[in-house]
């Protein structure tokens, strides 16, 4: 099988590939949201039953401390991790139903640098959230 994106960011940053942190790999390449530890384990279990949710714990650590993976707290107590792109995008979280919907937002941006700047400061990197709920029709 080919190498996922995630397991070739592995061995660039000198990382040992063993099966399990390959196939861990692979199913965080194909994840198209934000899995926690207990999701991550449950994909990968299914491919590897020999896999334990401390192997994952372990391994999505790493990843992330080699900046391969990037770990999200989205205000719910459970670490969430995508892989980390050069496309930078931020989140809006619906509290209720958990949903997450990634944006990108130039003129946020821009206030940021500018905000930086009032401050003597150069920007060199950002997190942001937005805790939403879906807007009730009833009440307008
Ligand atoms: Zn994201």
């Amino acid at each position: 099988m080919e190498a996922s994106r995630i397991e070739l960011a592995c061995v660039k940053s000198g990382l040992k590939m063993t099966e399990q942190r390959r196939t861990i790999a692979r199913v965080l390449s194909d994840a198209n949201d934000h899995p926690d530890v207990e999701e991550v384990h449950r994909r990968a279990n299914a491919i590897d039953s020999r896999i334990s949710v401390a192997t994952v714990y372990r391994t999505v650590r790493l990843f992330a401390e080699e900046d391969i993976l990037e770990r999200h707290d989205f205000g719910d107590g459970r670490a969430r991790y995508e892989e980390a792109t050069e496309d930078h995008h931020d989140h809006l979280i619906d509290v209720k139903s958990g949903q997450v919907i990634e944006f990108h937002n130039e003129e946020i941006e821009a206030l940021q640098v500018m905000i930086a700047k009032a401050h003597g400061m150069k920007l060199v990197g950002h997190r942001l959230e937005l805790y939403c709920v879906v807007e009730d029709d009833a009440d307008h």
